[in-house]
């Protein structure tokens, strides 16, 4: 049998587990998972990942929520495993039914080697 890329990473998804979670700096949340690889999260980026079907539409998987409608400076307040697969954040604008599985939350990971295209800023700093 052979594994498209995909199914191999699938499957490499399910056996990962969240070893330790840190703040890496203000808004960004760090996990190191199992199997050694530090992950950085930014607290606005995962909310406007949520998961739930207030977020996203369950049906035509359409994203709901656009990510304007996530405040600037939306914070974590909680944080909660759910079984031995997934965590449950609850967001300072109250938003507490996302469920963020470990596969979903190891591909939405920003690190440089998993994102090392980032959105390109402007280079030039000048106002005028
Ligand atoms: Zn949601
Ligand atoms: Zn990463």
């Amino acid at each position: 049998m052979i594994l498209s890329e995909k199914e191999r990473g699938d499957m490499t998804a399910a056996v990962l587990e969240p070893k330790d979670m840190a703040w890496l700096e203000k808004g960004v949340l760090g996990i190191e998972w199992n199997d050694g690889h530090k992950a950085r999260y930014p607290v606005r980026y995962l909310r406007q990942q949520c998961p739930c079907a207030a977020c996203v539409d369950e049906w035509s998987g359409a994203r709901r929520l656009q990510p304007d409608d996530v405040p600037l400076l939306i914070m974590l307040q909680d944080v909660q495993p759910v079984g031995r697969y997934a965590l449950q954040f609850t967001w300072s604008d109250g938003h507490d039914t996302g469920i963020y599985s470990y596969a979903l939350l190891r591909k939405l990971c920003q690190c440089d080697i998993c994102q090392p295209v980032k959105p390109v800023e402007p280079k030039s700093r000048r106002l005028m």
